[in-house]
């Protein structure tokens, strides 16, 4: 079993962190939230107090932060880096900008740290599960190594190749997700004008060409899936703040590579229009708010 330092313990990382205990794993965290880290100390995880005393004495430190703006600080500023041990491996699952994430590997790098971006899919609920997929970025022997520590929170460990690949991989799913939140509120908004029940119209999506993992997950009504976050005012789960991040990350990267992407187009002026509105704290698939004028 491993020695695990554990940065950004919120609705992804908190679950993911407490796997980790689970599975035997010795794991200490730090977040600048008290109560992120009081669940975690009360699951047998021990309070690193700081940056730094996450990232010392560790075989694997694991971040799972909002941004690359917190990547940038937690690496770089204050040089998580620098106080880990020369043998340990960083692994960044945050999802964050391919830029930030090479240039995080090369600062690590010149330091002679070996490190992955591992961003996850999944949700909170994958996250709870421990069924995770890992999307990984980096050396490949690195890669193998992390497995042991990387199958404690997730089920499929996909190594996507060099540093910053595993973002990418990440940013072209969730432009799918956006899209498909997005097309499934707007059929619920319509079929419920029409008329349709929305448990009717819930059975049968779920079971013809228009099943999806948002559909099942994010269903953006309340009734008709009720694990879903809009069963319960739309507290995330996965912040429609973070999804428009993803969104306009994908639309970065596609500007630069010269990829046209309407549909990504699309969806991420609906999120920022939702945004706002004042809709960012929310679940993603509040994004329904907008589409239906906020009636919900
Ligand atoms: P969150 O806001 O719930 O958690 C982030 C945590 O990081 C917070 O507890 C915050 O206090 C902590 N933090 C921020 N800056 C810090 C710093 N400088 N030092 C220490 N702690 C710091 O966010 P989340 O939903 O857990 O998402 C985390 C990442 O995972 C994001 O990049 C997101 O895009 C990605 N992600 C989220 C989901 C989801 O369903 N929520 C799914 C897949 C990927």
């Amino acid at each position: 079993m491993a020695k695990v330092g554990f940065i950004g313990v919120g609705n992804m990382g908190g679950p993911m962190a407490r796997n980790l205990v689970n599975a035997g794993h010795q794991v200490k965290v730090h977040d600048l939230s008290a109560e992120a880290v009081n669940f975690l100390t009360q699951a047998g995880a021990e309070d690193a107090g700081s940056i730094q005393g996450a990232a010392g004495g560790v075989d694997v430190l694991v971040t799972m932060l909002p941004t690359g703006v917190e990547a940038r600080t937690v690496f770089l500023d204050n040089e998580a880096i620098g106080a880990a041990d020369q043998d340990t491996i960083l692994i960044d699952a945050s999802t964050i900008d391919v830029a930030t994430a090479r240039e995080v590997h090369a600062a690590a790098a010149a330091a002679g740290r070996r490190m992955l971006d591992a961003p996850v899919s999944g949700g909170t609920v994958g996250a709870e599960a421990g069924t995770l997929t890992f999307m990984c970025g980096g050396d490949k022997a690195v890669f193998e190594e992390a497995k042991a520590v990387l199958g404690g929170m997730g089920k499929n460990l996909v190594y996507c190749g060099g540093p910053g690949m595993g973002q990418a991989a990440k940013i072209c799913n969730n432009m799918i997700a956006g899209i498909t939140v997005q097309a499934v509120a707007e059929s619920f908004t319509l079929g419920e004008t029409l008329g349709l029940d929305r448990d009717t119209l819930f059975n049968v999506l779920s079971t013809s060409t228009a099943d999806s993992w948002c559909l099942r997950n994010l269903c953006p009504v309340p009734g008709p899936a009720p694990a879903t976050p809009s069963n319960r005012d739309y507290q995330p789960g996965f912040a429609a703040a973070l999804m428009l991040k993803d969104l306009r990350l994908s639309q970065a990267a596609a500007q630069l590579a010269g990829v046209a992407t309407p549909l990504g187009a699309a969806a991420t002026a609906t999120y920022a229009m939702h945004i706002a509105n004042g809709g960012g704290h929310l679940d993603t698939s509040s994004i329904i708010k907008i589409i239906q004028g906020d009636k919900d």
